[in-house]
């Protein structure tokens, strides 16, 4: 009942969006608008009233190729795939992991980047493995709409009731150091990053899932999708790629 209830909500809310965004869509030729959620360092962030990042510089190198500019939107990453259908943005770059049902909605370029779900605790916490989290009846805090908040919904040992949902994934690790959630279950290198600048947290040695990171751009923009994917491999075969992922993930040794 409450479930059929928030279908029909959401269901409203995207079509209203849908109507807004066709509304005002008032893009310039030669831009090329990349909606993303820039709370995910190393991916996109802001630093120096800057959103940099992998996918930025990817995205800008990209840009370069087709001679356009970029121009860089900051939004919640639950209504980046509805935006790039209405085409309010021209693509979505944000650690975006290509899945079946993502792919009734939008297009996705080749796949840029590898990423991991990860499981984030407490220190203290006594969980010490995955199936310890998804066997007791521990709240996790998701970001909204990501392939964590998709698992942990979806999962028989875990469900609805148990899936506490933050539109940041930064507001999840908020929660849970001060308690409100025990685990969060986020992309690995965000993981590192957050459990960095928190304390007190640690990520289980178990990881959830391996995931593909990509490009999703409108349906009927086949053309341009075939020129990011050109341009994905000859960034690939050049080492542009493999360097801009070094300079933010350096590997060790
Ligand atoms: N990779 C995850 C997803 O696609 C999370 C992305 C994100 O939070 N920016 O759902």
């Amino acid at each position: 009942m409450k479930k059929a209830l928030m279908k029909i909500i959401s269901a409203g809310l995207v079509m209203g969006m849908m109507v807004s965004a066709t509304a005002c869509s008032k893009k310039k030729a030669g831009q090329l608008v990349m909606a993303t959620n820039a709370y995910f360092e190393p991916y996109e962030y802001h630093q120096d009233g800057k959103i940099v990042g992998i996918d930025v510089e990817i995205a800008e190198a990209i840009a370069k190729k087709l001679d356009m500019e970029l121009k860089i939107e900051d939004v919640e990453f639950d209504s980046i795939i509805a935006g790039v259908q209405s085409k309010k943005y021209d693509i979505g770059m944000a650690g975006m992991t290509v899945r079946p049902d993502r792919l009734e909605s939008v297009n996705f370029s080749d796949s840029y980047a590898t990423g991991i779900q990860a499981v984030i605790v407490k220190e203290d916490s006594g969980i010490t493995d995955l199936d310890a989290l998804l066997e007791g009846d521990y709240k996790i805090g998701v970001q909204q709409g990501t392939t964590g908040d998709i698992y942990m919904t979806e999962d028989p040992m875990v469900g609805d009731a148990r899936v506490v949902r933050f539109t940041k994934g930064n507001d999840a690790v908020l929660a849970l150091s001060s308690g409100k959630v025990d685990a969060v279950v986020i992309d690995n290198e965000p993981a590192k990053h957050f459990v960095e600048a928190t304390g007190g947290l640690t990520i289980l040695p178990t990881f959830y899932a391996e995931e593909e990171y990509a490009i999703c751009v409108n349906k009927e923009d086949t053309e341009l999708l075939e020129k990011i994917n050109k341009a994905l491999r000859e960034l690939k075969e050049d080492g542009t790629i493999a360097a801009i992922i070094e300079k933010y993930i350096p590997s060790e040794g």
